[in-house]
């Protein structure tokens, strides 16, 4: 389709844990005697089993300038390693080889500083370099500020969805909300199944606010990724905590039985849930991490030992009952889901 591909290299980093996964994974192959079963149920070689998507963030110091992001261009230097509570490292030069033996099932890359056609040439090469190893290539993401064109232009050319973060529900803290906002719903009207975006819980809003958005995201066919604000940028107006946990958890069964149109009822107070109609099975999922297929963002936010904001894999039967047994008060369950 005529794309001119700029040469411009791009600057590449991998998630912490999907570069920590990814070498961890090689060692495993390299050595067939390393017993990683061993290890405990918190390290590593538990959440191994579940990194399906490798996240690469391209670009830095982006200049759109979201107050409550620490790639923003204003920021000094030394907060610009993370987004959200991840940290990234500078790809290694055998980055794509690590990949292709780490097995992961989608890569997403997470874009900063604006769209540049060189991350099509990035996919190409992507493609190309499993091809030759006679690998299924994985799913490509690609979550950047884009336009019409350029969402287009990433669909025709390998990548199977794309994701443009509104973030924000009530924009206070980022530019051009409404012009995203227009552009997202264009876009999921003309590939319908392939746009994803985030949301952030914790800005301000009520969950009235959070819901009603989240109901018209998901009639257009949008996927939508829910996100605990974590804060990571210091600044004035930011809120200075995460969202308070049951609020969170509530938020979380609200949504995914919207998504999946599973008729229920809310009671709200002052704007926000107060018991929710559900079943132990909806909140075994809604717990989850959701959004594009694959995709399960470990500690993205929260520590390995603070609450879990999401999981990322199925809860185990006693984290369920203790999930359960903190939510009893806010819950309308009927009598039979009860174990
Ligand atoms: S839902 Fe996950 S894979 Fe999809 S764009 Fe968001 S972070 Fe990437």
């Amino acid at each position: 389709m005529g794309i001119s591909l700029s040469e411009k290299k791009l600057d590449i980093y991998l998630s912490e844990l999907t570069y920590k996964v990814a070498t961890f994974k090689k060692r495993i192959n390299t050595n067939l005697a390393f017993k990683y079963q061993t290890h405990s149920k918190s390290s590593l070689a538990h959440l191994i089993n579940y990194a399906t998507t490798a996240y690469i963030l391209v670009g830095k110091n982006c200049p759109f300038k979201c107050t409550y992001c620490s790639q923003n261009s204003d920021l000094n230097t030394t907060t610009t390693q993370r987004v959200s509570r991840v940290g990234w490292f500078k790809a290694p030069d055998n980055w794509l080889e690590l990949l292709s033996q780490a097995g992961f099932k989608r890569i997403c890359f997470q874009v900063a500083g604006g769209f540049e056609n060189s991350v099509i040439k990035l996919i190409f090469k992507i493609h190309n370099y499993y091809l030759k190893l006679d690998l299924t290539p994985p799913l490509i993401s690609v979550c950047a500020r884009l336009n019409y064109n350029q969402a287009a232009t990433l669909l025709t050319n390998g990548v199977e969805r794309i994701c443009i973060a509104l973030d924000e529900v009530k924009p206070r803290f980022r530019t051009g909300w409404k012009q995203l906002y227009s552009e997202l719903m264009k876009i999921a009207k003309s590939f319908p199944g392939k746009v994803t975006t985030h949301l952030i819980y914790g800005l301000g809003e009520s969950d009235i606010e959070f819901l009603d958005l989240f109901r018209k995201l998901v009639s257009k066919g949008i996927k939508v990724g829910i996100f605990a604000y974590t804060p990571v940028v210091n600044h004035p107006s930011l809120p200075k905590q995460q969202p308070n946990p049951l609020k969170w958890r509530l938020i979380q069964i609200a949504t995914y039985q919207i998504q999946y149109s599973i008729p229920h009822s809310i009671q709200f107070k002052s704007g926000y849930i107060q018991k929710i109609e559900t079943t132990t099975e909806i909140v075994h999922r809604a717990i989850q991490t959701r959004g594009c297929k694959w995709c399960n963002r470990p500690y993205y936010n929260e520590a390995v030992k603070s609450f879990r904001y999401n999981y990322y894999y199925p809860p185990t039967e006693t984290e369920l009952k203790s999930e359960l047994e903190f939510l009893k008060e806010h819950l309308i369950i009927p009598e039979q889901y009860y174990k």
